[in-house]
């Protein structure tokens, strides 16, 4: 496969081994039709967002060259959380996995089922540290540079998981 938009996804677990959640999706990523997995951040681990009676996440970023049009692509990532045995029980509670389209090329979407780039994006040390491991420099949408959003979050305890040689 070539050609296709650049996006970013957001991949977050907190249940049932995450990390091998995790790691499963970035394979099933690779192997989505119409695109091609072009990179991964390291995996991390962060402190739980909302409801604070949960255990920590493992979350990370990749970035999909595809064909896929945004709902489409929503459409097959919400396949892969279903693949997971996501259950939706609360608002931010805990998960198997979760898929969240980052960035779709420098596209701004909103739709009732799409919001691109990601509402969170800028507030969540999660998602622009490993963001901005795989694409240094990159600038959003809206003109802000990546980098500066990274360097100044708060990073809440977030720690990279040292990857398995
Ligand atoms: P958050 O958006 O704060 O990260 P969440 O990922 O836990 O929350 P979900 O339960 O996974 O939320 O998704 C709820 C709905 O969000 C989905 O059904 C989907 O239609 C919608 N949604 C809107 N924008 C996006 C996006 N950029 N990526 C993924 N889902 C999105
Ligand atoms: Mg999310
Ligand atoms: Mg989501």
């Amino acid at each position: 496969m070539a050609g296709g938009v650049f996006c970013y996804l957001g991949l977050g677990s907190n249940m049932d081994n995450p990390q091998q959640h995790v790691r499963q999706a970035i394979s099933e990523l690779d192997n989505l039709p119409h695109s091609q997995l072009i990179n991964v951040s390291p995996l991390y681990c962060s402190k739980p967002v909302g409801p604070q009676d949960q255990d920590d996440f493992i979350n990370a970023v990749a970035c999909l060259q595809t064909k896929l049009e945004p709902a489409p692509l929503l459409d097959a990532l919400q396949a892969l959380e279903q693949q997971h045995q996501r259950v939706r029980e609360r608002h931010w509670g805990p998960r198997t996995l979760d898929l969240d389209i980052l960035l779709y090329g420098d596209r701004q979407i909103h739709t009732e089922r799409l919001s691109v780039p990601h509402p969170f994006l800028t507030e969540r040390a999660f998602v622009l540290v490993p963001l901005a491991d795989i694409a240094p420099g990159l600038t959003l949408p809206d003109g802000t540079n990546l980098d500066v959003l990274a360097a100044n979050c708060d990073r809440n305890g977030l720690a990279v998981i040292p990857s398995r040689l």
